[in-house]
This record gives C-alpha cells, sequence and structure tokens, in this order.
C-alpha cells in the first residue's frame, strides 16, 4: 500500500532500526518507546489489522510474529524479567497504523490492567 507507513518501512523507503528481518516478518524499534524495551513486529504483507486475519496463509504470519517476539524479548535479555505482546485492533484500541502490528513491551514493570 503505497500511502502506509509500515509498507514503506518494509520497501526501504523510510528508515528504521531493524531487530529482526525475514521473508515474511520484520521488527524494528518504535519510533516512540514508552518502555525500554519497544520493538514492533509486523508482516511483510499489508494486513489492515488482526480482525482481517481469515485464511490459514495469515495465521501462519501470526505464529511467526509471536516467534520471533520471543526470539527478540531474548535478544533483548528479557525473558527472566518478562513481557507484553499487543496488538491494538480498531478504534477503542488505539490502533494509528492500519497494518497489522504487535508492540514487544518489556523492560520495566507494566501496568495491568492498561488504560
Ligand atoms: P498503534 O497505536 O497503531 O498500535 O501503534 C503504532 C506505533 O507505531 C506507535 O507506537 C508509533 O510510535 C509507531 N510508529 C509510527 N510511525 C512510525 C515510524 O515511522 N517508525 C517507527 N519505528 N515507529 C512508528
Ligand atoms: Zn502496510
Amino acid at each position: 500500500m503505497q500511502d502506509c507507513i509500515f509498507c514503506q518501512i518494509v520497501q526501504g523507503r523510510i528508515p528504521a532500526d531493524l531487530v529482526y528481518e525475514d521473508e515474511s516478518i520484520l521488527a524494528f524499534k518504535d519510533i516512540r518507546p514508552v518502555a525500554p524495551v519497544h520493538i514492533l513486529l509486523i508482516t511483510k504483507k499489508h494486513i489492515p489489522s488482526l480482525s482481517d486475519v481469515d485464511n490459514d496463509e495469515d495465521a501462519r504470519l501470526i505464529g511467526k510474529l509471536h516467534r520471533a517476539a520471543v526470539s527478540a524479548a531474548g535478544r533483548a535479555g528479557v525473558l527472566g524479567s518478562g513481557f507484553r505482546l499487543v496488538a491494538n485492533c480498531g478504534k477503542d484500541a488505539g490502533q494509528l497504523v492500519d497494518h497489522l502490528h504487535y508492540h514487544l513491551l518489556a523492560g520495566r514493570s507494566l501496568q495491568w490492567p492498561p488504560g
């Protein structure tokens, strides 16, 4: 999608601080971190949100994102202290970028319930 920020990161047209890449997914540091570890994990394929995941191929990509998140948490050294994986879906969840992504948050004590 031409006007999608995350698609432009996938295409290398907008720079990002990459922490992982393979043929179908990408992970990079959030530009406005809200925790000491704040990594975004995205599919290279433009899927607008979790509510659009309706086939086996996309479900497999979600599984890959989860595995990549655990790997990234390991590389960040927070597997022992813990981490949170969040997907904001839609308006009430505060989704701002309409390209499916997970936030990996860690490195401090995270509040629950979220605001
Ligand atoms: P959402 O509210 O959609 O779940 O979160 C979108 C996230 O993307 C926000 O945390 C925001 O800081 C991050 N973000 C928005 N634009 C960019 C960008 O151009 N580069 C990076 N690295 N992060 C971005
Ligand atoms: Zn996109």
